[in-house]
């Protein structure tokens, strides 16, 4: 052996250790979470979601502003068409309730309230929580709770839904509404991690910081337990180390140049929201 070829030795024995460490953190790559067991087809989520919203606005307040749905539906919008959101039928409404929340319903009808326009420090947290409630859209999380609710008829209600009949009205029978603890709407933990990893994957494509998402919940954990944010840590339990999650998923994700939003713009949705009528009392 040379004096040249002992030299190069270590030098080449390096190499193919950084080429395993690469490697091998190529292979750590997290792979985005998938939707889980479900008795309903996608086209059954978008049938269920369309019926229950047509009950959500009859039992809620839609704001009715013309500057106020253009810039939700902006935001939604840029979300939506990213390929995590999968292909539902997305809409975006503004529901008038001073408290913290947003929901969306199986198929894609998204509710935020005008609460959670005022509480945001900017529209990242804004479009964090549209993406974090989207990633529960296209994870299917509301039916696949149903699936796995163990009613045994729903099998033969959801192969026996005929055009006309209502999925809504079947599911009633069955003890399952829409209302504030619905099974529908109401997420276990590791439903809440998967929608905030997705929620991620949305946001960094979309050009949105994705910690804006984490931050914004952190927040509202601090203030857990007030009458502002009992109805959305009612249906989205906090599970737990949300910044940290999101920055370790962060580092797997392309780079990407991320868009502040407008200050100006946000500072004047929170005026239009803050000059609205008081909501009517909920039935
Ligand atoms: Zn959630």
């Amino acid at each position: 052996m040379s004096k040249r070829e002992i030299h190069s030795m270590p030098r080449r024995a390096l190499g193919i250790l950084c080429c395993m460490a690469v490697s091998s953190a190529l292979m750590a790559q997290p792979k985005p979470p998938r939707p889980g067991f479900n008795l309903f087809s996608k086209a059954q989520d978008v049938q269920l979601g369309r019926e229950a919203a047509a009950e959500v606005e009859k039992q809620y307040t839609i704001v009715n502003d013309a500057q106020l749905n253009a810039y939700v539906s902006r935001i939604g919008k840029k979300l939506a068409s990213q390929p995590e959101a999968e292909d539902y039928p997305y809409t975006f409404k503004v529901v008038s309730d001073n408290t913290i929340n947003a929901f969306a319903l199986p198929g894609g009808p998204t509710f935020i309230n005008t609460g959670l326009i005022a509480a945001v420090d900017n529209e990242a947290q804004l479009a964090g929580v549209m993406a974090h409630e989207i990633s529960h859209v296209a994870l299917r999380h509301g039916t696949n709770q149903v699936s796995k609710a163990n009613l045994i008829q729903l099998p033969a209600m959801l192969a026996g839904t005929m055009a006309g009949k209502s999925l809504a009205g079947q599911l009633a029978q069955l003890g399952i509404g829409f209302g504030a603890n619905s099974v529908l709407l109401k997420y276990s933990r590791n439903a809440e991690r998967d929608a905030d990893l997705l929620g991620t994957r949305i946001l960094n494509g979309a050009g949105y910081n994705p910690v804006e998402m984490a931050r914004f919940f952190e927040k509202l954990n601090a203030e857990a337990g007030s009458a502002r944010t009992m109805q959305f840590f009612s249906s989205h339990p906090n599970p737990g180390n949300r910044v940290k999650a999101v920055e370790d998923l962060i580092q797997y994700l392309p780079a990407r140049q991320y868009n502040e939003g407008s200050t100006s713009e946000l500072a004047r949705m929170k005026q239009i929201v803050a000059k609205l009528p008081k909501p009517r009392e909920k039935k």
